[in-house]
């Protein structure tokens, strides 16, 4: 993600509702959050998620869904909690057999009783309204065209405000798909569709499951979108945005940029991109500057809609902000934190490789002066304030995922990496990143994972390092 700072006065909102993480045997608190001890709890007991999930999209306020999920469960001696948010159900089967659904507004509850050890499939019908806050699936209806617009937004804990699922970062799951959607519609997700099909006054869109991902790096989004492709690189390219605003956009900018950070990553990283295709999506009312959903990647379109030609320093921060999201396809997408108190690393890894993908494969050689200039001076001004913070900080629930995202998290983080990069040698580092991004792929690690990596590469203990 690529921060900006408006969700602190919501998440001051947030904070006010905190109830504090408990015994994970306590019975999980009743509002939207998940605690890190009760998310710890349920993926000590769930292992191995598919979710098959169903979406009718007919532009209206309110879509419509079923959200189907096979997972494996040690125990069937407690009750399990499946997050949903704010959802009209109306059919709930566990194991083939209809359930009156327990159901709070946030989440449902699965009696042992229903349950069996080994393979379990949950069934939920639901409809909703679409969100307005940015976040699930968002809608917008443009002011120029009466024009309809969806789009989703999941990070840190949202996808349960479209989808019934376990919305934690270390139950990886793969995603399959379905669509209905209306006839002039694109549905975007991180996968190409395998098919799109008359389905009376709509289409349906077929998709093939994912690979393992994250709950909150899967996406899905559909509207009237124009669309760009550009097949000249080693992986298929495509760029969306309104119609209304596709003449402010200059496309052949998007493509060389995102053409060669590929490139360069590829390279880099020593492991090819694993999303076959990238998705790159300008949209509207977003909360944050971007968003790396696998394959497809959401921008704020305020920051990059322009009327005359592009400015040097509008390319830089273009580009800037591409191979930002890039790096996270890998560090953060491929391999994933656990829980939110990694959420730093993961930015702080983006930033820093971002800074050295624009530097390296772009015209923008100076990035790092830049970044010095800029970025880290905002981290030095924030470091000297009384709210200043370490790096790190303790995320008891995902209430808390996003309170300590700043410059100091951001900045001062990327800075330390690059200390980093100085003490061990280029060579040594990158042969850490690579070690750790094969050994964890389609895993989550933590913070002891990244250095343990780099220690075995440079043949050193970084232990002292860390602290
Ligand atoms: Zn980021």
């Amino acid at each position: 993600m690529k921060s900006i700072v408006s969700r602190i006065a919501a998440l001051a909102v947030a904070s006010a509702f905190l109830v504090n993480a408990g015994a994970a045997e306590a019975p999980r608190a009743a509002n939207s959050y998940l605690s890190q001890a009760d998310a710890a709890a349920r993926s000590a007991r769930v292992s191995n998620v598919d979710y098959v999930l169903q979406f009718a999209l007919t532009g209206k306020e309110s879509f419509s869904g079923t959200s189907e999920l096979h997972f494996d469960l040690n125990d069937a001696a407690a009750a399990l909690t499946i997050d949903l948010d704010k959802a009209d159900i109306t059919a709930l089967t566990v194991n083939g057999k209809s359930v009156a659904p327990q159901y709070n507004g946030w989440f449902l509850t699965i009696a042992p009783q229903d349950l069996r050890q080994g393979r379990n499939v949950v069934a939920v019908s639901y409809t909703r309204l679409h969100s307005t806050n940015g976040e699930g699936l968002h809608r917008m209806v443009d002011p120029a065209d009466g024009k309809v617009y969806t789009y989703s937004h999941f990070e840190p804990a949202a996808a349960h405000q479209m989808f019934a699922l376990f919305d934690q970062p270390d139950l990886k799951a793969s995603y399959q798909i379905t669509v209905t959607a209306p006839p002039d519609w694109t549905v975007i997700s991180a996968k190409r569709e395998t098919s799109v099909t008359p389905a009376g006054d709509f289409k349906r869109w077929t998709f093939p499951a994912t690979k393992k991902l994250s709950p909150y790096n899967f996406s899905m989004h559909a509207g009237p979108y124009k669309v760009w492709e550009d097949d000249s690189g080693k992986y298929p390219m495509r760029l969306f945005a309104r119609q209304s605003v596709a003449a402010q956009i200059a496309p052949q900018l998007w493509f060389n940029y995102t053409k060669a950070g590929l490139a360069f990553f590829d390279d880099y990283f020593g492991v090819p991109y694993q999303w076959e295709k990238y998705d790159q999506l300008l949209v509207p009312d977003f909360l944050y500057g971007a968003m790396e959903n696998s394959a497809a990647i959401t921008f704020a379109e305020g920051g990059f809609l322009h009327s005359e030609a592009m400015t040097t320093a509008q390319s830089a921060s273009l580009a800037g902000v591409i191979m930002h999201e890039m790096a996270h396809q890998w560090f953060g997408d491929l391999v994933t934190m656990k829980w939110w108190n990694g959420l730093w690393l993961n930015e702080s890894f983006a930033s820093f490789m971002g800074t050295l993908g624009t530097a390296e494969s772009t015209e923008f050689k100076n990035e790092w002066q830049h970044f010095y200039s800029t970025r880290k001076q905002q981290a030095y001004a924030a470091d000297q304030r009384v709210t200043t913070h370490p790096i790190e900080v303790a995320v008891p629930s995902t209430a808390n995922a996003f309170d300590n995202i700043d410059a100091i998290t951001y900045s001062k983080g990327a800075s330390t990496l690059m200390q980093l990069r100085h003490l061990l040698g280029a060579d040594v580092f990158r042969e850490g990143v690579h070690n750790y991004l094969v050994k964890y792929a389609y895993q989550n690690a933590t913070l002891d994972d990244f250095i343990g990596s780099l220690g075995e590469a440079a043949h050193r203990d970084l232990g002292p390092w860390t602290q």
